[in-house]
């Protein structure tokens, strides 16, 4: 069914209303915003890093990772002359980790044909990798306050609310119609303040669950609320299942020192260290699956194995249970032949917290520790 909300042309609100709406949610913003690290100075390089940490995380957890890659990575350049190691380490734990490698990718960029400036337009911004129009907009906007829209997902259902919007907000013709929404209401000189605004009145007052409509500054302008659909919208899309995957890996242990070697550059977690292992088969046990897979990819033969934890990761679209095994060379004199990873270093426990890891194998190692005793 098209309903009157659902409608493409017809104006949304008035002339004045969209006045008041910026004055209001700019006076909100002005009395209400969080105190962030990059809402300082407004600086572009932090911005991009910020944007690009904010995406699929919670805040708190952005500015703890933030203030910590600052002060590894104080400018552009810092980045550029990093190691991917370092990088990626830095990045530990936030996950998606083709975030953190495109910012590296970018950064050599920025050095080499921007003098390490980051680009004004968006037009430019999106040739760099990582950043797609989303990213661009917010830079743009944010950074440079260039009269860009910008719509995440907090603003997509602030807009869904205020416009009661009756198709989900992926769903044709909802893209089109919040778009054009936010492009009407974009002030043309204060696009920084009033995106930020925007975003941040999603975060915190029209909340996915709860939103605090009784004290709410654009109640007057919400249809949800006049027509008492605010907990249907934005209407829930599809929900598709999570994929259960069964994965298990060996620790293999050598006097006082562990095997970990580095996943190859285009598999996923690419540039990350583990310990060897992998999914296991049809009618496999883990410990088989590891035994199998050890000797798959590095040739070496193991034995010895004892449990030490069951960790299970959930992913966007995927929950991984990864069962891991403490375990012995048979011949402690072998090399490893890889076949699944590009290196390979023996490293004493104290000195694992120095390599990135993958979620589920940097649980084990947070509980290894205590097992080895
Ligand atoms: S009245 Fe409630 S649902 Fe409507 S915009 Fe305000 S907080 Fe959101």
């Amino acid at each position: 069914m098209v309903t009157e909300a659902v409608s493409m042309n017809k104006p949304h609100y008035t002339k004045e209303e969209k006045k008041a709406i910026r004055r209001k949610i700019l006076s909100w913003f002005e009395a209400n915003q969080r105190d962030l690290p990059w809402r300082r100075n407004y600086d572009p390089y932090q911005v991009w890093i910020s944007e690009i940490m904010g995406q699929q995380t919670q805040m708190e957890r952005v500015v703890d990772y933030f203030t910590r890659w600052m002060e590894k990575f104080p400018d552009v350049i810092a980045v550029a002359e990093a190691s991917e190691r370092k990088i990626l380490k830095a990045w530990e734990g936030l996950g998606y980790y083709s975030r953190a490698k495109n910012i590296h990718r970018t950064a050599k960029l920025l050095v080499q044909k921007y003098d390490g400036r980051i680009p004004e337009e968006p037009q430019q911004l999106r040739t760099l990798p990582g950043i797609g129009p989303y990213t661009a907009a917010a830079i743009a906007s944010i950074a440079y306050n260039k009269p860009c829209p910008l719509l995440d997902a907090n603003v997509e259902r602030l807009f869904a609310r205020l416009i009661d919007l009756g198709v989900p907000v992926k769903q044709a013709p909802a893209p089109e119609i919040l778009r054009k929404l936010a492009e009407k209401l974009l002030p043309t000189n204060n696009a920084r303040l009033f995106n930020q605004a925007l975003m941040e009145f999603g975060a915190l007052v029209c909340t996915p669950r709860n939103p605090a409509c009784t004290t709410c500054t654009l109640v007057e302008f919400c249809r949800a609320r006049r027509r008492k659909t605010v907990e249907q919208r934005p209407m829930a899309g599809k929900k598709t299942k999570k994929i259960d995957i069964i994965m298990a890996c060996g620790i293999i242990r050598r006097n006082d020192a562990f095997y970990i070697q580095r996943r190859l550059a285009d598999d996923v977690w690419g540039g990350l260290w583990e310990f060897p292992g992998g999914r296991l088969k049809d009618d496999e046990t883990p410990e088989q699956a590891v035994c199998r897979e050890i000797l798959e990819e590095t040739e070496f033969s193991v034995f010895r194995l004892r449990p030490l934890a069951t960790v299970v990761h959930h992913y966007t679209k995927y929950r991984v249970t990864l069962h891991g095994f403490t375990c012995s060379l048979r011949k402690s004199s072998e090399t490893p032949v890889l076949h699944a990873a590009d290196r390979y270093i023996w490293v004493p426990l104290s000195g694992l917290a120095d390599f990135p890891f993958p979620a589920g194998h940097r649980k084990l190692l947070a509980i290894l520790p205590d097992k080895i005793k």
